[in-house]
């Protein structure tokens, strides 16, 4: 039985994809969701869940009433974050599915740990905001955290190669996002039109935004970091613009493992789900992969220069805590500015520079610790982008 954070979602609708293919082994019977209605009210007739919650108490008002215009009952809608926490931790639930976008999701997904539920974490701002107290709770409560993120997933599977103490380093590749190319000169320019366009995954706004600037790879380092419990100088990016190998693990013996798969999110969410199993899928399913088609796989180091926002992330990781929490959420508030107009593509990086500047080193003890970090960032950016329109 599923609980579905974020089921109205790119990463909610690709799980609910691999329930209808396989409705003997996943059945999803708590949604939780944040402001569409259309879409959880199409997920409700659909899906008959027990239990459905809204970011709001209007919304999930809205959602009832359509349910009972529609003669559907039995489906008890809650809603806001103690709405989410009840979806994660629903007696009948074995597997939660993390996916709600931001910082959002991570009452939730702590509270899914602690309820010894397995959680498949696509979200991976939980990790880089509260990394050290769910991979503590999640050790205490004998969970497992299973990751979603296709190169975390990657990892996790060439990792059953070897022992820890075998691996040199992990290498996350990145696709380079659709500015691989485009000359330094012209950044300035981008607009959120071209941003959005990713050259290979199709995803949620922020993260498409942050695939462009190349902090959704510095989000992953930190995330590996802590799943792993690797330092941060032996997780290395390296680029790869086919996005064919989705991760590598190198090994003492100079040996590297590496995952090869279709680019569909569906795949790494069967993975999880299905763990330490594996589901056979047909011979002609969108997931098997083409071998014969794969002409060629490039690899070139990342440009810091370009791509500021890595620099940013690893010096966040390096220093962890409230670096971490704050690079998450000034990054959140930048990227709302820049699609919203308000700031220019590399107005993204400077932001989140001025506020990791501001932002003092501590570790924050529990999660409402980490929420209040998270709130004091995002005020420290929102105030550097309303005195300066961006910071110079
Ligand atoms: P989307 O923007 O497509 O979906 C986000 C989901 O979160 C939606 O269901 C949204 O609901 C929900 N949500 C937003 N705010 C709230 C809230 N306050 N309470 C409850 N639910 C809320 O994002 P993605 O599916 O692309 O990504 C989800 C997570 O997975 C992100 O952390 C992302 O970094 C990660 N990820 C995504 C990948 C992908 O390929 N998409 C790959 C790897 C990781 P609604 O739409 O109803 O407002």
């Amino acid at each position: 039985m599923i609980a579905l954070l974020g089921s109205t979602g790119s990463i909610g609708q690709s799980t609910l994809s691999i329930c209808e293919s396989f409705p003997d082994r996943y059945r999803p019977i708590a949604f939780a969701a944040g402001r569409n209605v259309d879409a959880a009210f199409a997920q409700c007739s659909r899906w008959r869940p027990e239990l459905i919650s809204l970011a709001t108490e209007e919304l999930a008002a809205d959602l009832t009433a359509r349910l009972k215009a529609a003669g559907i009952t039995g489906i008890e809608v809650l809603h806001g974050p103690a709405g989410s926490v009840k979806v994660a931790t629903h007696p009948a639930v074995d597997f939660v599915v993390s996916a709600i976008v931001g910082v959002a999701g991570l009452e939730a997904t702590y509270a899914a740990v602690n309820a010894s539920k397995t959680v498949g974490l696509a979200n991976k701002e939980c990790l880089v905001a509260a990394g050290e107290l769910i991979l503590e709770a999640a050790r205490k409560n004998n969970v497992a955290l299973l990751p979603i993120d296709s190169e975390h997933n990657a990892v996790h599977q060439c990792l059953r190669g070897g022992t820890a103490a075998e691996v040199k380093q992990i290498w996350l590749t990145a696709s380079g996002g659709p500015f691989r190319s485009t000359p330094l000169a012209d950044f300035e320019k981008i607009t959120p039109a071209q941003a959005l366009k990713h050259p290979t995954w199709v995803m949620g706004q922020r993260i498409t935004v942050d695939s462009a600037t190349m902090l959704n790879k510095g989000l992953e380092v930190i995330e590996a970091c802590r799943l792993f419990s690797l330092p941060p100088e032996r997780v290395r990016v390296t680029i790869h613009p086919q996005s064919t190998i989705h991760s590598m693990v190198e090994f003492i013996d100079g040996s590297i493992l590496a995952q090869i798969s279709v680019t569909d999110m569906r795949l790494p969410i069967l993975y999880a789900l299905a763990y330490p199993e594996r589901v056979a899928v047909e011979n002609k399913s969108p997931l098997t992969f083409d071998l014969a088609a794969l002409s060629q796989l490039n690899f070139e180091q990342p440009d810091f220069a370009r791509f500021p926002c890595l620099r940013l992330a690893y010096e966040a990781a390096a220093l962890g805590g409230a670096h971490c929490i704050a690079l998450n959420a000034a990054d959140e508030v930048a990227v709302e500015a820049f699609l919203a107009g308000q700031i220019p593509f590399l107005g993204i990086p400077r932001t989140i520079e001025a506020v990791l500047a501001d932002t003092p080193a501590s570790h924050p003890a529990s999660i409402k610790d980490v929420l209040v970090a998270d709130q004091a960032a995002r005020n420290v950016a929102r105030s550097i982008l309303a005195r300066h329109g961006q910071p110079a």
